[in-house]
């Protein structure tokens, strides 16, 4: 059976009265001391949908995700999460990049997951039946109830990567922020990761995924929607309406060509 998440994130179950947008971002900019990282970017994500953050290095798609999910303050610009004024809380979730997790700390699986309930245990209560029931979900979610009881650093990295998302999930996010979830990893572990993300889709999380890699993003099983962005937000909607020459052009410079096909638009780099 597949596990669900809370009742507020099911398809199945009561719908809320009034269908929000899960996200809704208003003339977002970020200034670094010197750097503009982001520049009056607006858009919105329907619940449940998948979204492909794209757009070349430095072109603020991290510095969106961090923002979304209050660890970066935006120097001007409104953030709403189901309608609600955004500040730093459990709605949204964000897994950073790989890179930037110390993989040695002596922790299990169960555990790392378990860290996403804090904020609803609080500091000096031990968690209860649903925090461990909310674990041991997400867990499945992210089929890895079999090493629950494994040290982090004795996995592989597609395996921590779905560890640190069921962490994200154990928070009862409704909106999941992915930094380059697949970077570093074997296509196969890519796959999984890609499954998983499926598998939270179904679940009616809302997810957006920071990716480098275009084809991935482009292709329309896995992706309702992709964001094009360059400081400035170039395009928002269907890889086939955003991912025109134009826009590529503007994004990448002129060294992007698209093709049509029925999984999608192929994007082929002037060196193939
Ligand atoms: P991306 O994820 O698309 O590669 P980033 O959001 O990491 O882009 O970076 C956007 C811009 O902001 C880049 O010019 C980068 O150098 C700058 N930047 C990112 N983080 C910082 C920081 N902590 N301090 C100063 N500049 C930063």
């Amino acid at each position: 059976m597949t596990p669900r998440l809370h009742p507020q994130h099911s398809r199945n179950g009561a719908a809320p009265p009034v269908d929000l947008p899960a996200l809704e971002v208003q003339h977002l900019s970020v200034t670094y001391e010197h750097t503009r990282a982001l520049d009056d970017v607006s858009f919105v994500v329907a619940p449940g949908e998948r979204t492909a953050v794209i757009g070349p290095n430095g072109a603020g798609k991290s510095t969106l995700l961090k923002t979304l999910v209050g660890l970066i303050h935006p120097t001007s610009g409104a953030i709403r999460v189901k309608g609600h004024v955004h500040t730093q809380c459990s709605a949204v979730a964000y897994v950073p990049q790989r890179v930037q997790v110390d993989w040695s700390f002596p922790v299990s699986v169960w555990d790392v997951v378990m860290l996403g309930r804090t904020a609803h245990i609080g500091l000096f209560r031990s968690p209860g039946k649903r925090d461990r029931e909310q674990v041991q979900h997400s867990l499945e979610l992210v089929r890895m109830s079999d090493l629950a009881r494994r040290q982090i650093g004795e996995l592989s990295g597609g395996q921590q990567q779905r560890v640190f998302i069921a962490r994200a999930l154990a928070q009862d996010a409704f909106v999941l922020l992915l930094d380059e979830p697949m970077t570093g990893l074997d296509v196969r572990a890519q796959d999984e990761v890609l499954r998983v993300v499926d598998n939270i889709h179904q679940n009616g999380v809302t997810v957006l995924v920071a990716t480098h890699d275009l084809q991935q993003a482009a292709d329309v099983r896995h992706y309702e929607r992709v964001l094009l962005l360059n400081q400035r937000l170039i395009g928002t909607g269907s890889a086939r309406n955003v991912l025109t020459a134009e826009n590529l052009a503007a994004a990448y410079g002129g060294h992007l060509h698209r093709v049509e096909t029925e999984q999608g638009v192929l994007l082929l780099h002037d060196s193939h």
